[in-house]
């Protein structure tokens, strides 16, 4: 349920309401907006007098959250999130860019890229050190190794990275590397690591898994949620359908759907979501027409050497041209792709 507060509420009111909640054995959830305080009162499940908690000082209202996911529904919050990613903020008017290679495979290849990618417009640097490959003869990633490289490429380029964590066991380590964890696809009901992530309070991509629907993409962000970390991007890579002709289905659907079920940020995947670079630019653009709120895409310097995902990987000439016509689309919906944050001068 959802206590909501008077908007002369004091502090004082809004902690003793806090305080019945736990009493109750439930979870209190705090969200300040710019009229109101709205308090979130989480439970497992089991029944509550909701009529005790509307007359205590400084309450106005109590309301059922009528979805089965509640912190990450927009009846709770009913204004977009928005958080830093480094310089610049998700969930805003302003398109966030994530681009990189599909796996950290050298030192010179993730530089590289990162260089380009900056160059030509991306805000966050995306590439996988822990690769969950559907075969277990694929390249697996350079493990510590990448996130090493990654973390040596952030101190040139300033660039906030996005890589991937594959287990709990591993979200201290990778979250000691990353701006941002990323939960794949494969890993999105991946519970004990939604557990651990949530609990780092680290910043969350989290990848609908291929088979799943909204709603079940929805219930995993609030896993995260639960542990009283706001700080989720959901991100649309594409479902599996009956056709062959394109790696996934890009559900362009999901964009508005998101948007309109929850307050989270809302990010598509082309490279995923289409599995072949001549079809990343168009998907792109489809995305920013429809609302998302940013893109992840995969770059690499030479595609054909890949050692993961290199069909659906853009050359950095071609990345540059994304970035200018999704600078197009977003004026056209009255948004605006983030500028570069300039790196800090020191004084
Ligand atoms: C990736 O981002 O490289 C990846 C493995 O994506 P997904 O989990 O969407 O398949
Ligand atoms: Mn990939």
């Amino acid at each position: 349920m959802m206590i909501i507060m008077r908007t002369n509420a004091t502090q004082e009111q809004i902690a003793q309401v806090v305080d019945a909640v736990q009493m109750n054995g439930l979870r209190a959830h705090l969200s300040r907006g710019t009229e109101r305080t709205v308090i979130g009162a989480i439970g497992d499940g089991r029944p509550v007098d909701r009529g005790q908690f509307s007359v205590l000082p400084g309450v106005d209202r109590v309301v059922p959250i009528s979805r089965p996911y509640k912190l990450a529904s927009r009846e709770f919050s009913p204004e977009n999130s928005t958080f830093p990613l480094d310089g610049v903020r998700i969930g805003g008017d302003e398109i966030v860019i994530i681009a990189g290679p599909c796996s950290v495979e050298s030192r010179s290849q993730i530089i590289e890229t990162a260089l380009a990618v900056r160059e030509a417009g991306a805000h966050a640097l995306r590439g996988g050190a822990f690769k969950p490959r559907t075969s277990p003869y694929s390249f697996q990633g350079l493990g510590e190794q990448g996130l090493e490289l990654l973390a040596e490429t952030r101190e040139l380029t300033g660039m906030p990275i996005v890589t991937e964590v594959i287990s709990p066991e591993l979200v201290p380590l990778v979250a000691r590397y990353a701006d941002v964890l990323q939960i794949g696809a494969r890993n999105m009901q991946n519970y004990a690591l939604l557990h651990a992530a949530g609990a780092s309070q680290h910043t969350v991509l989290l990848k609908r898994g291929m088979s799943a629907t909204v709603e079940e993409l929805l219930m995993s962000a609030e896993y995260i949620l639960s542990h009283g970390n706001r700080r989720v991007i959901l991100c649309e890579r594409g479902v599996r359908t009956f056709e062959t002709s394109t790696r996934n289905t890009t559900d362009i659907n999901a964009i508005p759907v998101l948007k309109a079920l929850t307050h989270l940020p809302v990010v598509l995947d082309p490279s995923h979501s289409t599995g072949h670079w001549e079809y990343v630019n168009s998907i792109a653009r489809a995305a920013v027409a429809a609302g998302a709120d940013g893109l992840i895409v995969e770059v690499h310097p030479d595609p054909a050497s890949a050692l993961s995902d290199g069909a659906q990987s853009l050359k950095p000439e071609r990345f540059a041209e994304l970035v200018e016509q999704v600078k197009a689309i977003a004026l056209a919906v009255g948004r605006s792709v983030a500028p570069i944050p300039q790196p800090h001068q020191p004084a």
